[in-house]
């Protein structure tokens, strides 16, 4: 079984919202010769687009080969929400890293939205960025931390944006009576993610990258010669790519590439199934979910966020899954989260249910690893790469053009395999993401 190919037909999106709001979709070649070129990126999201935008800006000859169309993985399905910071805190980092990382990697993250934001102006990418994102808290002691860690980061890192809200303000925001209270980062947006693929797509082509679409890899060779400048041969079923150096950014739908090329990032980096639903347009339902736009994303283990889209639908996100297949009905798996925050949604109708596969690290700090001067692997987000994907290929494109001080930043944080060796890895991770998520249920 393959992620890539279990729960998709090969080289078509899913029928999700994104897809049908997306407008007019570019479609790029198959590859079917064999070229030569300096960088070759496999993956055509995030992560790869922005590598290969960013070398392309700078007269580096870059292909990039996509399995299925650009924006098919978790880029052009996720919920959208552009957060600040790493999915682990400041306090945790410094604990970990000391001061001077940890403010190291607090910039790198800034520096992400800024990006984003940079990146949306100059190419014209009508994504729908909107400010403001809100954590929801459940639970008075979790509300207490997150108020004091919000002090925090105005006190350490001048961080001011913010703004602890009581249960009867977290009402007023979100329209749901079920939280103790939250916190709303002004400094944090919220997004079309495959409108935000689609355009980097486009600047990538834009810039001079040759991009591919349904162009699977199915190995990667290192030539074996002694020859000075060693090739690498990134091979597909019409054609292989020779090139100095291979970027592989597949993400959560890496399994059996990485297995191949990457045992580091095979053992670090783990895939999982998150789902999301859009209902009907709530015009005529209801009119005070989200009044102001913000997006939500709660404290649960499994979290539930969402958002309102453009046409005024919720678009609510919710539930997981650690196999090959997607549920059957995955409306109903999400329906459930969502009617516990929004009972008045009880009978509307949901238009379109979706799923994707992202990647997590035992640490839920992003996996990056240079094998050697011709392979680097980086993924593993762990639930906040729309800034962080866009981020790493800029990243990724500054070692390749020998400025390597942020991507060695990122891979010297200490990162262990997940336990169980190749058979039980899978299995165990189930288990305990299993146990986590019935502990949110047992309150
Ligand atoms: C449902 C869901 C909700 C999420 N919500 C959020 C959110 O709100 N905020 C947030 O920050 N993050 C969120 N994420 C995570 C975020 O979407 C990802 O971290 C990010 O998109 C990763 O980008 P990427 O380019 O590394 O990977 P992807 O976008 O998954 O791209 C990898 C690409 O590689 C291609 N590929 C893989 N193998 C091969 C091969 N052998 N040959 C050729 N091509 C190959 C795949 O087809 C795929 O298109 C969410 C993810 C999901 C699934």
């Amino acid at each position: 079984m393959n992620l890539l190919f279990s729960n998709d037909q090969p080289g078509q999106y899913p029928s999700s919202w994104y897809v049908n709001s997306a407008g007019d979709i570019p479609v790029y070649p198959t590859l079917t010769q064999d070229l030569t070129c300096d960088v070759c990126v496999v993956g055509g999201g995030y992560t790869g687009l922005s590598t290969a935008l960013h070398l392309a800006q700078q007269g580096v000859n870059v292909i990039l080969v996509e399995a299925h169309r650009m924006g098919w993985g978790a880029s052009g399905r996720n919920g959208g929400q552009l957060g600040t910071g790493f999915n682990k805190d400041q306090q945790w980092l410094t604990a970990k890293l000391g001061e001077h990382r940890a403010k190291a990697l607090w910039d790198i993250s800034e520096a992400a939205k800024a990006l984003i934001k940079q990146l949306i102006n100059d190419w014209t990418i009508d994504c729908h960025l909107t400010p403001g994102v809100t954590s929801a808290q459940w639970r008075q002691r979790d509300l207490k931390n997150e108020i004091r860690y919000a002090e925090y980061l105005a006190t350490e890192y001048r961080y001011e944006q913010l703004k602890p809200l009581d249960a009867l303000g977290m009402a007023e925001l979100t329209g749901s009576e079920v939280y103790c209270g939250g916190v709303l980062d002004e400094g944090a947006y919220h997004l079309h993610p495959l409108k935000l693929a689609i355009g980097l797509a486009r600047a990538a082509a834009a810039s001079g990258t040759q991009l591919f679409e349904n162009t699977w890899v199915t190995d990667i060779r290192q030539s074996s010669d002694n020859s000075v400048r060693q090739a690498t041969h990134v091979v597909t079923d019409h054609g292989v790519i020779q090139a100095d150096s291979v970027v592989l950014a597949c993400n959560g739908y890496q399994g059996k590439l990485a297995s191949k090329v990457s045992k580091h990032s095979r053992d670090r980096v783990m895939p999982i199934n998150n789902f999301i639903v859009a209902t009907e347009p709530l015009d005529d339902i209801t009119d005070n979910i989200l009044p102001s736009d913000v997006a939500v994303a709660d404290s649960r283990f499994v979290v539930n966020y969402y958002r309102r889209s453009h046409d005024n639908r919720l678009l609510f996100g919710g539930g997981e899954n650690y196999g090959y297949r997607f549920p059957a009905d995955i409306a109903s798996v999400v329906r459930k989260p969502m009617t516990e925050a929004f009972p008045q949604l009880a009978d509307c109708r949901i238009d379109y249910a979706w799923g994707g596969t992202l990647a997590i690290t035992m640490n839920r700090m992003p996996c990056f690893y240079r094998h050697s001067r011709q392979l680097i692997c980086v993924s593993g987000y762990s639930g906040h790469g729309v800034a962080l994907a866009v981020m790493s290929g800029k990243i990724i494109s500054e070692a390749l053009l020998g400025r390597h001080e942020r991507f060695d930043l990122l891979q010297s944080i200490p990162a262990h395999p997940f336990p169980g060796g190749s058979h039980l890895r899978s299995p165990l991770l189930a288990l305990a993401m299993t146990w986590y998520a019935l502990r949110d249920k047992l309150g």
